[in-house]
């Protein structure tokens, strides 16, 4: 598909002709393909910290499982990114729009994210879309801005690396796996979770009660991250790869809409430049259980597309302790490189045009058939076959 074909107008030409307008038609823009099969699902890798395309697609080792997916789909070269702050330039890669926001802020923006878009767009419930981070309190701040006419009604139901409700899962684990029964105290704490993972699930308090499927697959989830050990995950990564496995639980079980993950422990990078190197590995890694979990899963396989990227590079040279900042206005630290894999996307295609990070956004809300009104990027291009 070329360029015109994202056209709204040839789109819904399109799909009118053989007869699919109606789904494509809902929201007035579109941008899959009649012909393909549709982008049901995004899952969007936020692979950030900080990351340069040197260790990445210029160094294959690194990074295999991010080589599968660029030889299965798109990989954009140059995708600019918006500012310097880890923050901010995260957040704008929700939003669609330059967060002109500095490193340690921790406050809601007043821009619309993705999340909002299609939730609001495609009358989604909060167990519909979610973001899971590895940063702690300052990236719950992604699940959703301030603007009146989105904001936290429509926002991503959000989950850290340690699962959902911390304090009480963790107590959960600590005792599970010894050959004894819950304790009143756990079991309850289980219950609580259980009741609070019905309400994510099922959206705002409003909701009906949650159907008999719909407590079956929490159920699930809940025994997945109790067996699956994700609380005791180790390693230099281990704060980005909970993030990664959570979502993996997540994309299998509720298969949402939309799924986000948030990294950040590639920022070692300031102290460490091998240090850095390890946790892309073994970032890289952990992607590859999450992007099999959806290959494997044949409501998932064909029709769930997954993104991943930076939210901005490193500079170019190792500074006095030989570790790497991102300050030096270098190409290595203003552009950065995206992969896009999914059913309907090119296989093999590199693009060498100039993008955005900030193009994700409208790309995404696009896919799913939501329109990012707000957002300042464009979709990104020759992304359909
Ligand atoms: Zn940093």
């Amino acid at each position: 598909m070329n360029h015109r074909a994202w056209d709204r107008r040839t789109i819904l030409k399109q799909a009118a002709a053989t007869g699919v307008a109606a789904g494509l038609a809902r929201t007035g823009f579109a941008l899959q393909s009649a012909k393909a099969p549709a982008i049901e699902r995004v899952v969007l890798v936020s692979f950030a910290g900080g990351v340069r395309s040197r260790e990445t697609i210029q160094t294959p080792g690194n990074v295999p499982t991010l080589m599968a997916m660029a030889k299965d789909g798109v990989t954009y070269t140059r995708a600019r990114s918006s500012n310097l702050g880890h923050f901010g330039a995260a957040l704008s890669m929700f939003t669609g729009i330059s967060e002109a926001r500095g490193i340690r802020e921790n406050a809601r923006g007043g821009d619309p994210t993705m999340f909002e878009y299609v939730r609001k767009d495609l009358g989604l419930k909060a167990g519909d879309v979610w973001i899971a981070t590895s940063g702690g309190a300052q990236q719950t701040n992604f699940s959703h801005g301030l603007h009146a006419d989105y904001g936290p009604l429509f926002g991503a139901s959000t989950l850290d690396g340690d699962g959902l409700f911390n304090a009480d899962f963790k107590a959960i684990l600590a005792a599970y796996g010894k050959p004894r029964t819950l304790g009143a105290e756990e079991q309850a704490a289980l219950d609580r979770m259980r009741r609070a993972c019905q309400t994510q699930a099922q959206g705002d308090s409003r909701a009906a009660a949650p159907d008999a499927e719909s407590a079956a697959r929490i159920e699930r989830y809940i025994l997945d991250e109790l067996s699956g050990g994700t609380a005791d995950l180790r390693g230099a990564n281990a704060a980005d790869a909970k993030a990664l496995r959570v979502a993996r639980n997540v994309v299998s079980i509720f298969r949402p809409k939309l799924t986000a993950v948030v990294l950040q422990q590639a920022d070692i990078a300031h102290g460490s430049f091998n240090g850095y190197v390890e946790i892309i590995r073994q970032n890289d890694a952990a992607l590859g259980e999450l992007w099999s979990a959806i290959r494997e899963d044949p409501a998932l396989a064909q029709t769930t597309a997954v993104f991943v990227c930076p939210e901005f590079g490193r500079d170019s040279d190792l500074n006095s302790r030989r570790g790497l900042d991102h300050g030096d206005g270098s190409e290595d630290l203003n552009f950065v490189s995206c992969v896009a894999w999914g059913g309907p996307f090119q296989k093999n295609k590199v693009v060498t045009d100039d993008v955005r990070v900030i193009d994700l956004c409208p790309t995404v809300c696009s896919l799913l058939g939501a329109k990012a009104r707000l957002a300042r990027g464009k979709n990104l291009p020759q992304l359909l076959a």
